[in-house]
């Protein structure tokens, strides 16, 4: 008999637990035709509320259900890592706890994985019911991403994916402490279908993410997929000194026809001024890299566990 496994990261999700539960038992009644088993990992990220609580009551019931629960928070990344080490099905699918991802996909997404597909991703269509700002950084980071990054990673994707065990060893294989999974997708490669769906709002409590959180996240995945913010350095170098040049024979020949006006001192000022600007922004990207560097030298544990149930 195969298996499927359910990947559930959820950080201070007490209400979400129950509720999700139930729903995505309403829908795997597919499964038993398929003489395919279930598995539901919860992945607990250090939550403070009873998250944990709320999952063993669920064990008590249904011996399905196995939970990892880690020893702080250690981010969605970390929590999704883990629940593909412990998971033990040979199909497998991340969910969102809130019920952002609908189970009632889960029947047409395996109908690919039978037409030959390696993975079945989803992605929302809309973004109805975000604040239309955090729409608008959104949108133009999937842009940037695009130009600057050779690794394919689709505007308004989800984590909710369908993937194969050859799949799951393939991102297993990747092990790096910085990790965006989003781009990790797009890296591994396979044949990928994607399903589109409208904008589902969370069921209850907020979202863990706050704008700033996103912004970082943001900069983790350029630092993660692309190089090209590193090149920016040698390019401004390269124009700076085309443009002192230029300026350079400007100066020789007035010198030359006018004699010597001594002037021109703001515009010098407000050049070094542009110019140590420039150099400390390009100072800073490389600070980032470095910093990457040095976090993934350190070699440290991407999580670290409390407790396992089941
Ligand atoms: N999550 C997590 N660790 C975190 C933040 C979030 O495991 O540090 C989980 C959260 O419980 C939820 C999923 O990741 O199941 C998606 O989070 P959220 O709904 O807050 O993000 P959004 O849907 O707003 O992007
Ligand atoms: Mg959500």
């Amino acid at each position: 008999m195969s298996m499927l496994s359910v990947i559930v990261p959820c950080y201070n999700e007490e209400e979400n637990i129950a509720p999700f539960y139930e729903e995505l038992v309403k829908h795997v009644s597919f499964l038993a035709e398929r003489d395919m088993d279930l598995e539901v990992l919860y992945i607990d990220d250090g939550s403070r509320d009873h998250t944990v609580q709320e999952i063993r009551k669920l064990r008590e019931t249904d011996e399905r259900v196995h939970m990892v629960s880690f020893s702080r928070n250690f981010g969605k990344e970390a929590a999704m890592y883990a629940g593909l080490e412990n998971a033990v099905g040979d199909y497998v699918v991340f969910m969102d706890a809130d019920l952002q991802d609908p189970p009632s996909l889960l029947a047409e997404m395996f109908s690919y994985i039978d037409q030959g597909y390696d993975t079945v991703a989803t992605r929302r269509v809309s973004r109805k019911g975000e604040p239309p700002i955090r729409s608008f950084f959104a949108r133009r980071f999937y842009h940037l991403m695009k130009r600057i990054s050779r690794t394919e990673i689709m505007d308004g994707a989800r984590d909710y994916r369908l993937m194969t065990r050859q799949v799951v060893d393939a991102i297993l294989s990747m092990k790096e402490y910085n990790r965006f999974t989003k781009g990790i997708f797009g890296w591994v490669g396979f044949e990928t279908k994607w399903l589109e769906y409208e904008n589902v709002e969370r069921a209850r409590g907020e979202t863990k993410w706050s704008f700033w959180k996103l912004f970082v996240y943001s900069l983790d995945g350029i630092a993660a997929f692309s190089t090209v913010p590193l090149m920016l350095a040698s390019v401004v170098g390269v124009l700076f000194c085309l443009i002192a040049f230029l300026m350079i024979i400007f100066i020789i020949v007035r010198k030359l026809i006018f004699g010597d006006p001594v002037s021109g001192w703001p515009s010098l000022v407000c050049i070094i001024l542009m110019t140590s600007g420039v150099q400390f922004f390009c100072t800073g990207i490389l600070g980032q890299y470095l910093a990457k560097t040095y976090m993934e030298v350190k070699n440290r544990p991407i999580y670290l566990v409390k407790e396992k149930l089941g």
